[in-house]
């Protein structure tokens, strides 16, 4: 039995190696929501809201969700005993459906709280809590493949010179942004810039549109070029018109966006509206929600993927423990600390191999990094606590 004592918010500003723009501005360094958890035996789990500082990718930001989790979900938590990690979603779930960012830091934590009271590596424990992992009774890899996503580029030379040098450091897959004006362009000179061995796949956030013509020559030409995969080409909740699009590509459609839970993936393999998923369980409210997407495509044959957040070291050990999952087939967005970050608030940093692979920290329960909370001390900007009532 689990039982926790008090949730502590914490606001910190982790410096980027690379200024990054926004449409408020360029920032030096990512606002990031923390939690840390501590149960009644005085185990401590840190945990990370993937939202970001502005809305855009989502309406949840860092302020909408350290209000919510500060006002409504901690408070729900503290104090809560519960046996199982997987009952946790329910109790954040009612009245908060939206809220999928911040109810998945909460949601998460407690995972890493189970993990560590079982003495189980959290991507052990997440096997066992998988329908699919228990009946294959495949253990956790202990390695993960690594793709990289590249921003938009200035130029297809500069994607190209981008996705090699990505290539040499020993990434699996390169992910390009895409807009519909410049896909077609970048794509080519980024494929025959790397070596057949490594796949290519592009993300266009729903930017492409099926009644604009152009748009669908170009995802006609998109079509040839030998894609592992086109994410997120329609706007998220136009699934019947993902279905449409599926129908006439060869290529696998990825659904992120789209997939917001369950029901959302179930629909898709239902309507056909895509082959693909990338799964981020820091967006979709956590591990149970992420491990019944996980189950539901392993059934359907649906290859998945754990795409990233631009999280911290901390909210990364989740995703890794996540792709340990034998339905993870893809490589996951998992970049090494060092691709973002100038100084990680995890020790050791995560790193990645030359062969492109993230180790997965099996021989530890709960992350399987250590916590610099010294450093995260010197990076709070605020924090404050949720205690028992
Ligand atoms: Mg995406």
């Amino acid at each position: 039995m689990i039982r926790v004592a008090s949730i502590t918010l914490r606001e910190i500003r982790l410096p980027l190696v690379e200024p990054f723009r926004t449409s408020h501005g360029t920032v030096k360094a990512r606002r990031i929501l923390l939690l840390e958890m501590i149960d009644a035996d005085g185990r401590h789990a840190w945990s990370e809201c993937v939202a970001q500082e502005a809305a855009g990718y989502s309406h949840e930001t860092v302020d909408g969700c350290w209000t919510l989790i500060e006002e409504l979900l901690a408070p729900r938590i503290a104090g809560v005993s519960f046996r199982d990690p997987a009952q946790v979603h329910a109790m954040l779930e009612a009245g908060a459906a939206e809220a999928r960012m911040a109810r998945g830091a909460i949601e998460m934590g407690t995972w890493a709280l189970a993990s560590m009271g079982e003495n189980l590596p959290l991507g052990e424990l997440l096997a066992r809590h998988s329908e699919t992992g228990r009946e294959s009774g495949s253990a956790p890899r202990s390695y993960v493949e690594t793709g990289i996503a590249l921003g938009i580029q200035r130029s297809p030379e500069a994607a190209a010179d981008r996705a090699r040098a990505a290539a040499a450091e020993g990434y699996r897959r390169v992910k390009l942004k895409i807009v519909p004006a410049s896909a077609v362009a970048e794509v080519k000179a980024v494929r025959s810039a790397l070596q057949p061995d490594v796949s290519l796949g592009v993300d266009a956030n729903g930017s492409f549109r099926l009644d604009q013509p152009a748009h669908v020559a170009t995802l006609d030409e998109l079509d040839a070029l030998g894609l592992s995969m086109i994410e997120q080409p329609l706007p998220p909740d136009d699934l019947h018109g993902l279905a449409q699009l599926q129908a006439r590509l060869a290529t696998a459609v990825c659904l992120d966006e789209s997939i917001t839970g369950p029901l959302r993936a179930r629909e898709m393999i239902e309507l056909g509206s895509g082959r693909m998923v990338n799964v981020k369980p820091g967006r979709v409210g956590g591990f149970q929600q992420a491990l019944a997407i996980h189950d539901l495509c392993v059934r359907a044959h649906v290859p998945t993927w754990c795409g990233g957040m631009l999280e911290s070291g901390i909210g990364r050990a989740y995703n890794v423990a996540l792709a340990s999952l034998p339905g993870f087939t893809e490589p996951g967005d998992l970049s090494p600390s060092a691709r973002y970050w100038k100084r990680d608030v995890v020790k050791p940093e995560w790193t990645m191999d030359a062969a492109g692979r993230v180790r997965v920290p099996l021989e530890h329960p709960g992350l399987g990094v250590e916590v610099d909370v010294g450093f995260i001390d010197d990076l709070t900007a605020r924090a404050t606590t949720v205690r028992a009532g």
